[in-house]
């Protein structure tokens, strides 16, 4: 099978958040299972300094109006499968975040650079003498990405099989409907079976609207979504397609993320020298600047955002603090709650440490050095970090709910268990949850066996993968048999 990705971040080129792994995993998985997977992402600024350039350029002309625009196809690599590279310097070559500017404002023009990302992934799917490649599905992420079934499904004749993937429903990618002409859409598609949403135009209403089929990152995510509390003004829409949503686990890269063989920690190790994790814990308060001492050591890896529940933190840290714990945060995002985690570091320099930014090699010495990682999420519709964690002997300690309620099993409730998971979103269910955990980890023995029966989980990308190809497969049947009638 012939397969494109369309989406804004690639782990390691680009990346924000779980999007990124997942779009730099999947496909590798695809592609030793056999099928030609390859993604068409932004040439953003940076991006040469993960790939050879390209030099064959394909000329796609000025589809929307604002810059000249080519493609460019990289060579596999063993990190990267084949990417397209859409330069369209006017757009894409600006020092800044994929979505941010330097001053974390939305892109102003968002909308025209998403919306150019779409249609040259529609137009690659109509240029096959040209660029010598036709996908059979193109699989399109997140809001970034909902425009490419939209265009795909409105122009007449042969198209692939769609496939849209939610990440995340809360970013619904909304501007106000004067930009229909600007991202080349016809009026007649801004009704509410279009992409209209609110009065406004909604690429995250497109990719639900017009795909052939919608996944989400987990089960219990995908059942979410149906009701209106998670819904984000989609649950009808979604319940209306119920029949063609379905949910699927994110897989992990067992390479990058294997604490046998990590090049960023100290002292790699496994289920049978889980002795040499307390190493990684020891350079880990050192480099934190924390005091040496035996007590858990709770971990955060997280967007600073209200999704996290990191504001329960706030409230609960100086309890667990006091019965013996540790904390360290890692983590960007809202002013409000950076700043809120700096103060309290200060209030406890032995005890709490936290540092505001994006730092890949920080984000593996923590799984590797702490004993529990926190999530304590609102909602999450898969979450990576708790995969991690288990993956590391790091214990997550869990919010019920999304990708978390489907990936950790409570050490009360299973034998042993895989973590902590509590139910409510408020303090004093999370401090409750904190305690449990510092109390069990007094007890060594049986928080080894927790921890190797949490290495032993498989969230390898084998079973997913091959969950993506069956949809892949009967997508594509369904396609030929609407042609042929
Ligand atoms: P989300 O996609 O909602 O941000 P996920 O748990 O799915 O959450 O994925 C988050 C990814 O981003 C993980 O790979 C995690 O390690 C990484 N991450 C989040 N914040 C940071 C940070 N400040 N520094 C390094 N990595 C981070």
């Amino acid at each position: 099978m012939n397969i494109l990705f369309v989406a804004s971040e690639l782990f390691p080129i680009v990346k924000t958040g779980g999007l990124a792994d997942v779009v730099g995993s999947l496909p590798l998985a695809l592609r030793q299972l056999g099928d030609d997977v390859r993604v068409m992402l932004p040439a953003y600024r940076g991006v040469a300094d993960h790939v050879v350039w390209p030099d064959v350029w394909v000329p796609f002309g000025d589809p929307l109006g604002v810059g000249e625009v080519r493609i460019g196809l990289t060579k596999p690599t063993s990190v990267l499968p084949p990417v397209y590279l859409v330069d369209c310097p006017a757009l894409f070559d600006r020092e800044g975040g994929p979505y941010l500017d330097l001053a974390g404002g939305a892109w102003a023009d968002n909308h025209v650079r998403f919306a150019l990302l779409a249609r040259a992934a529609a137009m690659l799917c109509e240029i096959g003498p040209i660029v010598d490649w036709r996908p059979d599905v193109v699989h399109a992420h997140d809001w970034h990405a909902g425009l490419v079934p939209a265009y795909l499904a409105l122009r007449a004749g042969h198209r692939p099989a769609t496939v849209f993937t939610i990440h995340n429903l809360s970013y619904t990618g909304n501007f106000p409907s004067s930009v229909l002409p600007a991202v080349g859409l016809p009026r007649e598609c801004f009704t509410m079976a279009g992409v209209e949403f609110h009065g406004e135009l909604s690429f995250m209403k497109a990719g639900l609207n017009y795909s052939d089929h919608i996944t989400t990152v987990s089960q219990t995510y995908a059942k979410e979504i149906l009701k209106e509390a998670q819904g984000y003004g989609f649950a009808g829409l979604l319940q209306s397609r119920r029949g063609e949503l379905t949910g699927i686990v994110n897989g992990i890269d067992n390479e990058i993320w294997d604490p046998a063989t990590d090049c960023h920690i100290e002292a790699p190790f496994d289920a049978r020298r889980l002795d040499r994790k307390s190493k990684n814990k020891t350079v880990l308060q050192r480099e934190m600047g924390l005091l040496e001492q035996d007590g858990p050591l709770f971990g955060v890896i997280s967007r600073l955002s209200s999704q996290k529940g990191l504001d329960l933190v706030l409230k609960t840290l100086d309890a667990a603090i006091a019965a013996g714990a540790q904390w360290v945060i890692l983590g960007s995002g809202e002013p409000e709650l950076e700043t809120a985690f700096l103060a309290a570091a200060r209030k406890f320099p032995d005890s709490l440490a936290v540092r505001v930014v994006y730092d890949e090699a920080l984000a593996h010495r923590i799984q590797a050095g702490a004993d529990v990682l926190v999530v304590p999420s609102r909602f999450e519709p898969c979450g990576l970090t708790q995969l991690y964690a288990q993956r590391y002997g790091t214990l997550p300690l869990v919010r019920r709910t999304g990708g978390l309620a489907d990936t950790v099993v409570d050490v009360a409730e299973g034998a042993p268990g895989t973590g902590f998971v509590f139910n409510d979103a408020d303090a004093a269910a999370l401090n409750f949850t904190l305690q449990c955990a510092i109390e069990l980890f007094g007890n060594r023995r049986k928080w080894r066996t927790i921890q190797r029966h949490a290495m032993k989980q498989d969230f390898g990308w084998r079973v997913p993968a091959s969950q993506y190809r069956e949809l892949y497969r009967i997508l594509i049947e369904n396609r030929a048999t609407a042609l042929s009638e």
